[in-house]
C-alpha cells in the first residue's frame, strides 16, 4: 500500500455553541489541514496523485468556502448579525469543530473521486483532529 499525504494551510474564524471556555468566543485559527491519501497500485506517472493536483483541488474548495471565512453553527445568534454586517460566513449544521471541518475537507476530496483516507486538521501547533470514515 503506498499512502501520501499533502499539507494545505488556511484561516478559519468560529466559535462554538453550547461550550464553556474560550471558544465560546468569536475567535480565529491559523490552521493547516493534512490530506491523506492511499492506493494500493500506482499510476502511469508512479505516483498514487500529484501532490500539486491534490494541493490545487483543496486549495480551490478551501479558497471559495473556508479561507477568511467565519464559520458559524446555523443556530448561533450572531449569525444574523454578521450576515447583515456583509461578513464572510459559512453556515454549518453543527458546532464548526476541528473534527467537523476535517470531516468537510474529506468529503469534498473524496467527492472529487480522490482515493483520500484520512484528513488531519491541525487548529494549533499542538491540537489536531482526524476524520476517517469507519467505526
Ligand atoms: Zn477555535
Amino acid at each position: 500500500m503506498y499512502r501520501v499525504a499533502k499539507s494545505v494551510s488556511f484561516c478559519y474564524g468560529h466559535r462554538l455553541l453550547n461550550y464553556a471556555g474560550k471558544c465560546q468566543h468569536l475567535h480565529g485559527h491559523n490552521a493547516r489541514a493534512v490530506i491523506t491519501l492511499e492506493s494500493s497500485s500506482l499510476d502511469e506517472r508512479a505516483m498514487v496523485e500529484d501532490f500539486s493536483e491534490v494541493k490545487r483541488l483543496v486549495w480551490s474548495w478551501l479558497d471559495e468556502e473556508i479561507d477568511h471565512t467565519m464559520l458559524m453553527h446555523r443556530d448561533d445568534p450572531l449569525l444574523p448579525v454578521l450576515k447583515d454586517a456583509g461578513e464572510r460566513v459559512r453556515v454549518i449544521n453543527e458546532n464548526p469543530t476541528a473534527e467537523v471541518i476535517a470531516r468537510m475537507i474529506f468529503e469534498y476530496v473524496a467527492g472529487n473521486g480522490y482515493p483520500v483516507t484520512e484528513v488531519t486538521l491541525w487548529e494549533t501547533e499542538t491540537s489536531y483532529a482526524s476524520y476517517r470514515p469507519g467505526s
